[in-house]
């Protein structure tokens, strides 16, 4: 249909090249429910993809939708920078109920915004101006957002060459993957890199992990790894940030990523999810830090009362119907299943996650083994983001919508919402089983 082409090819003129989902996912939304999207040429597909990871309740929720309704037909503002009202209050009440006690008891808020990264640049603004120093402990494979500092704290699953970057790149650790050994040489690294005086750094102003590294390619930090973060930091008083933009409101199986682990974190970045599908951002932090004068810290756009009006909406609901523990019993059954799929395809290299945050690495097993990582005994053949690409659109073909993540574009990613039948969950491992079997053909 005409509206479909026209609508394509113009934004794909138009808009700027660096905008390349338009191009690999050629869909023009025109209506959407729950885990469907329709497309202005009538078809209709299974949105895995879920804004990023933003949409827990999948799209236009009811609950989330009367939210908004409410607050319009209220006669409210819609915006207010950081003034008090009702609709804020309503939104810090419900995050800091879903919050772990021994954190929220003793925590501040501060609205940030609208993205992720903002809160990402507002946690380390925070961590310097509380501690008097400057470099971030990052990890390779992070993820952090698009602006100068949080692509400075992203260790390599986003191409940052082109940045001039605004901190010292020697606080780069490992992540703690690679198995037992593997996450004891990871932490052993930064153990040495903190206290050796000849080839250490100066002792930094924080540590930014993700629970589960998502953008990097769905990889889950293991428990005891993120404790022995935790028992570090905390030995040297340096705060602990916990990027959860992405793990946050039930999406691994938890309501926040940390409580797998039991790791209280001195700061937690929260965005996506919390907003119920409108741009929120904030940051929540031990009251200790809160040490930032008066003005500090700034935005425009920190009072958007749809957003936390959806967002409040969207943790109650999450929280009531136990949503976080329907992930984990529907990612773990879809792991299962997509793990059996590895019997029938040598091409599947891994397949990991924690809820419904799924990663299906494609490999070449015909090229030679990349060397193996410090501390991985078993060396994996080289990734196939040839293969990667041709499986996301033999899903697309099949009315499914993937992401792809990971340093080489190589993993297939679902993030579906949490809302997710039993059904629905069967057909999507089903298409993306089809899907693989069409790519290898
Ligand atoms: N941190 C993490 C862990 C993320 O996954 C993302 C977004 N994918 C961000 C930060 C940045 O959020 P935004 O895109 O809203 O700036």
């Amino acid at each position: 249909p005409p509206a479909h082409e026209g609508i394509l090819r113009r934004q794909t003129q138009r808009e700027s090249a660096a905008r390349t989902y338009a191009r690999s996912l050629p869909i023009v939304p025109v209506r959407a429910r729950g885990l469907t999207i329709e497309g202005a040429d009538g078809r209709r597909y299974l949105d895995c993809l879920s804004g990023a990871g933003t949409l827990a309740l999948g799209h236009n929720h009811p609950v989330v939708l009367e939210a908004i309704r409410k607050v319009i037909d209220s006669g409210a503002p819609l915006h207010v920078l950081d003034l008090a009202t009702p609709v804020k209050d309503a939104f810090t009440t419900e995050l800091f109920a879903t919050l772990p006690r021994e954190f929220a008891d003793n925590a501040r808020i501060q609205f940030c915004g609208p993205a992720g990264t903002d809160a990402v640049e507002a946690a380390f603004k925070l961590v310097r101006t509380a501690t008097g120093r400057t470099g971030l402990l990052t990890f390779t494979g992070a993820y952090h957002g698009m602006t100068a500092g949080a692509l400075a704290a992203s260790g390599g699953a986003t191409d940052v060459t082109v940045t001039r970057l605004p901190f010292p790149q020697d606080y780069r650790c490992p992540f703690g993957t690679g198995g037992e050994r593997g996450a004891e040489l990871a932490a052993r690294w930064t153990e040495h890199l903190l206290d050796d005086r000849k080839g250490g750094v100066p002792a930094p102003a924080g540590m930014i992990v993700e629970p589960v590294q998502g953008e990097g390619g769905v990889h889950p930090a293991p428990d005891p790894w993120l404790r022995r973060m935790r028992r570090i930091t905390q030995d040297r008083s340096i705060p602990l940030i916990a990027d959860e933009v992405q793990t946050g409101v039930g999406r691994t199986g938890a309501f926040w990523a940390v409580e797998h682990s039991g790791v209280v974190p001195d700061v937690m970045v929260l965005s996506k999810a919390i907003g119920g599908s409108l741009p929120l951002a904030v940051i929540v932090y031990r009251a200790e830090l809160d040490l930032w004068q008066p003005g500090a810290h700034a935005g425009t756009f920190r009072g958007n009362q749809l957003a936390m009006a959806a967002g409040a909406a969207t943790l109650a609901y999450v929280r009531e119907n136990q949503l976080a523990d329907r992930a984990a019993v529907l990612g773990a059954r879809m792991l299962a299943r997509l793990g059996e799929l590895r019997a029938h395809h040598p091409g599947i290299g891994d397949v990991r996650g924690r809820g419904l945050m799924i990663g299906m690495e494609l490999v070449d097993p015909e090229r030679a083994p990349l060397p193996a990582e410090a501390g991985d005994d078993h060396p994996a053949p080289p990734p196939d983001p040839a293969l990667a690409l041709a499986v996301q659109q033999e899903c697309l073909r099949r009315g499914l919508i993937v992401e792809l993540g990971g340093r080489h574009d190589a993993v297939v990613r679902l993030l579906p919402p949490l809302t997710l039948t039993d059904e629905q969950a069967s057909a999507v491992v089903d298409r993306l089983a089809d899907a693989l079997a069409a790519a290898t053909r």
